[in-house]
């Protein structure tokens, strides 16, 4: 049952009261909107209609929303949604590459309400704090890279990042070189959409209109191999650091206070760079003096094979930004990893002031505890080892979707995947964009009961949950050759495809 307290127009709802002053009881409310014990339940139709009037979404065009109206998700459980129409779908996105436990983990739920009952809320503020919070740093920084001592909570990634550029910035003023103003992140990042982290993702849709970038943000290529001719993986790797480089001595190194980059770039289209390369970004920084930033957020808690990306090449950022994993969003939560010789300049910098920077939900103790049941289920429970375990299935189900006409590009690590579609698999030529692929594509899954990220430019994202069973790869991997086979018989979709594609799939 999906139920909602309701205000609008005409109808004022309370307690046990509901009247609607312009008339007669509206036909398409639930037999059970008088309800003297909770809020009122409204039936599927009404919950879209106050939906389309009153819920703004995150990144969508308003007006086709409205046109649309939302799909209603009402239960979910292991790695499948139901919908408020009664259909189960395979999630195999892990609900925003957030929920890597799995849906309907007992404990988590336990968890919660048993720090709900004993303390569901302390401030962190003037000196307080509660167990779990204080747990949960103190795991982190034992599970994180070597450098990261110390941890500030947040309420998710972009308030995480928000936090970290304002802790570099702070660091900066504090050591005494104030001039370290200028940010570098990378083409087809993400780094949320606070308003100054929107500026560091460099995704057109976040600064249209928004006034973005900053004047002091600047982007260097995105290490994104199908779309570059590199000789090979060193090539990439060599060219990424040299272009750093030369931004860098672009800005002067003594105006540049850090480089902020995704492991493997996830909302830009699951940009996977090769083994090497983030050791060679965090090098290039520590040679040119500047702070390195991993933005863990969707990397984190075993999406690609250890429970930070970072960990797989021995990399130790200045900071790191989590979130997502962290709580496997069962609740929300971020966090900012920093190192010592960050958190001493920001401590010596300012002994005598307190450090202007705090939220009242910052370590919230409902969210902490559930982050330590999480990170349990991760070890204890064997998340880790059964996502390491069935990695290789989930790559060969990708890869051998690239003999399907409509694929160009599989990349992948751990449990982190995209395909590219393209029209022309030697030109790598694109679909027309008139042709709405993405959501064709997007729809056909739907309606196969699957549900992944179909990017705007064609690329097809996948980020299944760690607790996925190999019957449950299987059911993916049919489910989503149908949807391309259901794509590519559209006539449109076919006539799109360059003449020698066109005959191989006929
Ligand atoms: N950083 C990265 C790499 C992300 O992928 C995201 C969200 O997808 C964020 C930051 C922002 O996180 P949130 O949506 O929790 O604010």
């Amino acid at each position: 049952m999906l139920a909602v307290g309701l205000k609008t127009r005409g109808m004022h709802f309370s307690g046990a009261f509901f009247r609607n002053e312009a008339g007669p009881v509206i036909g398409t409310m639930a037999s059970s909107s008088f309800n003297s014990h909770g809020p009122v339940t409204m039936s599927i139709t009404s919950l879209i209609e106050a939906d389309r009037k009153h819920l703004i979404h995150p990144v969508v065009n308003y007006r086709a929303h409205e046109a649309r109206g939302v799909t209603i998700l009402e239960s979910a459980h292991g790695s499948f949604v139901r919908d408020a129409d009664g259909n189960e779908l395979l999630d195999a996105f892990a609900g925003l590459w957030c929920v890597n436990v799995g849906y309907g983990q007992q404990s988590i739920v336990e968890a919660a309400a048993a720090q709900m009952k004993k303390l569901p809320y302390a401030t962190g503020y003037f000196h307080f704090g509660s167990e779990p919070a204080i747990e949960l740093a103190a795991q982190l920084v034992e599970r994180s890279p070597a450098s990261l001592q110390h941890v500030y909570f947040t309420l998710g990634g972009s308030d995480a990042i928000d936090s970290a550029v304002r802790f570099i910035t702070h660091y900066f003023n504090a050591i005494g070189q104030p001039q370290k103003k200028q940010f570098i992140s990378l083409a087809r990042g993400y780094h949320g959409s606070s308003s100054v982290g929107s500026g560091l993702t460099a995704l057109p849709t976040f600064h249209r209109h928004f006034d973005l970038p900053l004047p002091h943000q600047h982007y260097i290529a995105s290490p994104y191999a199908y779309r570059n001719d590199f000789a090979d993986d060193a090539a990439l790797i060599a060219a990424s650091a040299a272009a750093l480089e030369a931004k860098v001595a672009a800005l002067g190194a003594e105006n540049v206070a850090a480089f902020f980059c995704e492991p493997i770039q996830g909302s830009g289209g699951v940009i996977v760079p090769p083994v090497g390369w983030l050791k060679a970004m965090r090098d290039t920084c520590r040679k040119l003096g500047i702070l390195f930033v991993a933005d863990e957020v969707i990397t984190g808690f075993g999406r690609t094979g250890p429970l930070f990306a970072c960990e797989a090449e021995g990399v130790e950022p200045d900071l790191m930004t989590v979130a997502k994993g962290l709580t496997a969003g069962y609740a929300p939560m971020g966090a900012v990893l920093m190192s010592d010789e960050v958190y001493r300049g920001i401590a010596d910098g300012s002994p005598d002031a307190a450090i202007g920077h705090g939220f009242t939900y910052s370590g919230h103790p409902v969210s902490a505890a559930i982050g330590l049941e999480v990170m349990r289920l991760y070890h204890e429970g064997g998340l880790l080892a059964n996502a390491a375990a069935l990695g290789p299935r989930f790559a060969q189900g990708l890869d051998a979707l690239l003999a399907h006409p409509l694929v160009g590009d599989s990349r992948h690590r751990g449990l982190l995947g995209a395909l590219e579609l393209v029209a022309d698999k030697d030109t790598k030529a694109g679909f027309d964009a008139a042709l709405k692929l993405p959501d064709r594509i997007a729809a056909a899954a739907y309606r196969n009961r699957l549900i992944f990220r179909a990017f705007g430019d064609s690329i097809l994202g996948f980020a299944p949950a760690l607790s996925y069973s190999a019957d449950e790869f299987d059911l993916l991997f049919e489910r989503l050759r149908r949807t391309l086979d259901d794509v590519l018989a559209e006539p449109d979709v076919r006539a799109a495809l360059d003449s020698k594609t066109r005959v191989a799939a006929c």
